[in-house]
């Protein structure tokens, strides 16, 4: 086991088990051993690959997307460009370079501001981005100003801890890792007040309160300051139940108790749960809409068609984009939701709804 997972078997030990949402924060942002504390596991060599990674394209049309918000707010002098869990910088670089091509005046108001706890991935982020003068700083919280706010989420909500309840018969109790001959594993914790009267039997529901808090956060900057966000993540439309946390290592699957923070640990995200979050400060939200959807009403097709024609050849650019835009691939399992002010209208990308 890691030093890590000792530590924990021994906290567990002393003080009993302790929620799924500890052990996640544990795993991934425990100061010294946390997972993003100390690797940079994005990319080809490490443990997963994510949607900027796979085609400048998806980073593009992001800030082509972001661009076009601020426009609808009025082209504000000054605002506050975020982006949480920038990962190495590919997504922001890609954006920005879009974005000045077409509207240089939006990259010269931009104060970019850089959320994250990881050094090694904040490292390359300074390489990627130092030109702009980024803020870097570890929470949306210590951004302390009255700007609009223009931000981008990819595979961020998906990293913060949840917790889980699972039913047994009438009553719920709350997931807890515990410990059994010495190795971590799932206990039942004491009946708590939760409710999901539709979900069966052993059903594990989960709840995301640091995730819902962060989008109270944006949405509340928003309706005070004006703005726009922009969520994309691998989750769910319609709430439901199901354990998802899940463990990758070197591109696998792995257990989620093997080697505490050595591996990345996920859950699926509760978009209507998001999406409740923000509404309750009076923002409005998009309808929650497929990755593939999204990205092709975005003018994929057509940025894709430049690339391949000033690329003649170059097979892996159109293998790229049906990665991001299959529904076998990551173009239905991941979704993209939006926060804004309906006075600005449906942001583009969305179909239907935009309402408080
Ligand atoms: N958006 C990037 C990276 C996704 S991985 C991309 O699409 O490639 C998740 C990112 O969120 C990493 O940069 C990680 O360091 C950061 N992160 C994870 N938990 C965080 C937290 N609690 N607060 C701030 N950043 C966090």
């Amino acid at each position: 086991m890691t030093a890590l997972g000792r530590a924990l078997a021994a906290r567990i030990a002393a003080d009993g088990p302790i929620g799924v949402d500890a052990y996640m924060a544990a795993c991934l942002g425990d100061p010294e051993h946390g997972y993003y504390r100390t690797k940079s596991g994005i990319g080809a060599a490490g443990d997963f690959t994510t949607a900027p990674e796979i085609s400048q394209i998806f980073g593009e049309l992001i800030g082509l997307w972001l661009a076009d918000r601020w426009q609808a707010a009025g082209s504000p002098a000054i605002f506050d460009l975020v982006e949480l869990g920038p990962g190495r910088g590919v997504l922001m670089q890609d954006a920005l370079r879009a974005a000045a091509k077409t509207l240089p005046a939006f990259v010269g108001a931009a104060r970019l501001h850089l959320v994250d706890i990881s050094a090694p991935l904040r490292a390359e982020q300074r390489r990627r981005l130092g030109r702009y003068n980024p803020v870097f700083c570890e929470s949306l919280a210590e951004i302390r100003s009255d700007a609009p706010l223009f931000l981008v989420a990819n595979e961020f909500f998906d990293a913060l801890p949840a917790r889980q309840f699972v039913r047994r018969g009438d009553a719920w109790r709350e997931r807890l890792v515990g410990r059994h001959d010495g190795a971590l594993r799932f206990v039942d914790g004491p009946a708590v007040d939760f409710r999901r009267q539709d979900a069966p039997d052993g059903a594990v529901v989960e709840t995301s309160p640091v995730g819902e808090a962060i989008a109270r956060d944006i949405a509340g900057r928003i309706v005070r300051q004006g703005g726009a966000a922009l969520a994309i993540d691998y989750g769910t439309a319609v709430s439901g139940w199901g354990d998802t946390l899940q463990a990758v290592r070197a591109h696998k699957r792995a257990n989620v108790f093997d080697d505490p923070g050595e591996c990345d640990l996920t859950v699926h995200v509760d978009f209507p749960a998001l999406a409740a979050a923000a509404r309750s400060e009076g923002a409005s939200c998009t309808g929650i809409v497929g990755q593939g959807a999204f990205l092709a009403r975005l003018g994929l097709p057509v940025r894709l068609g430049q690339l391949v024609r000033a690329n003649p050849g170059a097979g892996e650019i159109v293998a790229a984009s049906r990665r991001l835009l299959d529904p076998g691939e990551m173009g239905t399992l991941f979704k993209a939701m939006a926060i804004g002010q309906k006075s600005h209208g449906l942001p583009p990308g969305f179909t239907d709804e935009f309402e408080a």
